[in-house]
C-alpha cells in the first residue's frame, strides 16, 4: 500500500482522530457476543498510548440512519475497550459538538476517548462537508483503521481524511497487505471458493478472480444460476433469471482464459425450505421439479476439497449451502475444515463464511480473516476503496 502509515508520523501530544470499526454483534440484552473487531484495533490504540498521543476514537454501530437510537449507543463498547486496554476510556455520549469539544479538552496525552456512534449524525453517511470540517477541528492527525468501512465514502473516513494529515492505521495496513499479498503475487495453485446466495452480489469478484486464480470453485445459491444457464432444470431453487446471460459470459471467459471454473456435479435438494425438510442428493441434471437445491452434494464436496487441499493460496467468500439449517450445513462445514487444514495461505472474508468457521472453532487455521466483508469483496474485485484512496500518499522511496 503506497499510503502513509501510522509509524511515519509524529503523534506525541497530538490529538489523533482514529476511525475504527466497532460495529460488533450484540445479543438482545445488548451484550457484545464477539469483540474481534475491538481487539483488532488494539495495536493502533496501544501504539498511540505509548507515544503519548491524545487518542480520539470514532466508530459507527449498526444503521441508526442519522438519528439517536438508544440501543445503538457505544457505552458497552467503551466498557469492553476499557477491559481490554486495562485503562479508563473517556466515553463521550453527547452528540452536540459544543459538549463534545468541551469534554475532549480534558483528554490528556496517553489517554483514550470514544465519541458516540458517528452515524447518529445525518451528515456522516452523506459525507457532508460541514460534518467533515467539524470532525477535522477535533484533531491534528487522522488515522483510518476501519478497513470494514473503506468501501464507503463517509464524513468520518473520507471527508475528514481530506482535511487533515491522514495515515493508515496498523490494522488497515495489515488487512490490505494480507489481501494484496494473496492477489498480487500468489503462490500457486491459487484456488478461489465463492458461494453465497446470489450471483448478482459477487459478479464483480468472480470476474476478477477469473483473472487471478487458477481454479474458481462456485457453490451455494449462485451456482444454481450457472447450472440453469447450462440448461439444467433447477426446480424451485433460488435462481436469478436476469443473470443467465452474464453467467454464460463468465463461463465462456473462463474457457478463453484457460481457467478452471468448477460448478457442482451433485446437489442436496429439499422438498421445502425448512430445517426438517425431506432431503436427497441428486446429480445436477436430475433436480426434481418441486424441490430446491440447498447444499452441494458429496461428490462435489470431494472435488472441492481435493482442489483446496492442493492449493498454495485460497480465497474463500460465501457458504456453499443454507448452512444456517443443520440439514444443509454439511457442504459448508466440509469447506471450512478443508480451508482451515490447507497448509497454504488462506484468506476468508464475508460474515457468513466467518460465522461457519467460528461455529466449528476453526478460525485458528486461517491465515487471515478479514474484518471487512463488503470492503474485502470490493478489494478483491480490484476496485479502489475510497477510504484508502483519501489517505496521504507515502513519500516515494529514494529517486
Ligand atoms: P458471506 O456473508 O460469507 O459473504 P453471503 O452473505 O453472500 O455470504 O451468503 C450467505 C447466504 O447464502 C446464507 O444466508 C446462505 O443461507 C445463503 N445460501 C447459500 N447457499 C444457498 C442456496 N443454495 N440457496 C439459497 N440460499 C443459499
Ligand atoms: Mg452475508
Amino acid at each position: 500500500m503506497r499510503k502513509k502509515q501510522l509509524t511515519d508520523v509524529e503523534v506525541t501530544n497530538q490529538r489523533v482522530l482514529v476511525r475504527v470499526d466497532f460495529n460488533v454483534p450484540k445479543d438482545r440484552d445488548g451484550y457484545i457476543t464477539d469483540d474481534t473487531r475491538i481487539r483488532a484495533t488494539l495495536p493502533t490504540i496501544n501504539h498511540l498510548r505509548q507515544k503519548k498521543a491524545r487518542t480520539i476514537l470514532l466508530s459507527h454501530l449498526g444503521r441508526p440512519g442519522g438519528q439517536i437510537v438508544e440501543s445503538l449507543r457505544l457505552g458497552s463498547v467503551a466498557r469492553r475497550l476499557e477491559e481490554l486496554l486495562d485503562a479508563p476510556v473517556h466515553y463521550i455520549e453527547d452528540s452536540d459538538w459544543a459538549s463534545v469539544r468541551t469534554r475532549l479538552a480534558s483528554v490528556k496525552p496517553g489517554e483514550v476517548a470514544l465519541l458516540e456512534n458517528i452515524r447518529f449524525h445525518p451528515g456522516e453517511a452523506r459525507n457532508d462537508a460541514e460534518m467533515a470540517r467539524i470532525l477535522a477541528s477535533l484533531g491534528d492527525i487522522f488515522v483510518n483503521d476501519a478497513f470494514g468501512v473503506s468501501h464507503r465514502a463517509h464524513a468520518s473516513n473520507v471527508g475528514v481524511a481530506r482535511l487533515l494529515p491522514s495515515v493508515a492505521g496498523l490494522l488497515l495496513t495489515h488487512e490490505v497487505s494480507m489481501i494484496s499479498r494473496a492477489i498480487d503475487d500468489p503462490e500457486r495453485p491459487f484456488v478461489a471458493l465463492i458461494g453465497g446466495a446470489k450471483v448478482s452480489d459477487k459478479i464483480g469478484v468472480l470476474k476478477n478472480l477469473l483473472f487471478l486464480a487458477d481454479v474458481v470453485l462456485v457453490g451455494g445459491g449462485m451456482a444454481n444460476t450457472f447450472l440453469l444457464s447450462q440448461g439444467h432444470s433447477m426446480g424451485l431453487s433460488l435462481v436469478e433469471e436476469d443473470k443467465l446471460e452474464e453467467a454464460r459470459a463468465i463461463l465462456e471467459q473462463a474457457l478463453e482464459l484457460g481457467r478452471h471454473l468448477v460448478l457442482p456435479e451433485d446437489l442436496v435438494v429439499a422438498a421445502e425450505f425448512s430445517p426438517a425438510a425431506a432431503r436427497q442428493t441428486v446429480p445436477v441434471d436430475a433436480v426434481p421439479d418441486d424441490w430446491s437445491a440447498l447444499d452441494i452434494g458429496e461428490k462435489t464436496v470431494a472435488t472441492f476439497v481435493a482442489h483446496i487441499a492442493g492449493a498454495r493460496t485460497v480465497v474463500w467468500n460465501g457458504p456453499v449451502g443454507v448452512f444456517e439449517m443443520e440439514l444443509f450445513a454439511e457442504g459448508t462445514e466440509a469447506m471450512a475444515v478443508a480451508v482451515a487444514k490447507c497448509p497454504g495461505t488462506t484468506i476468508v472474508g464475508g460474515g457468513d463464511s466467518i460465522a461457519a468457521l467460528e461455529k466449528l472453532g476453526l478460525t485458528e487455521g486461517i491465515t487471515h480473516i478479514s474484518t471487512g466483508g463488503g470492503a474485502s469483496l470490493e478489494f478483491l474485485e480490484g476496485k479502489e476503496l475510497p477510504g484508502i484512496a483519501a489517505l496521504d500518499d507515502a513519500e516515494s522511496q529514494g529517486g
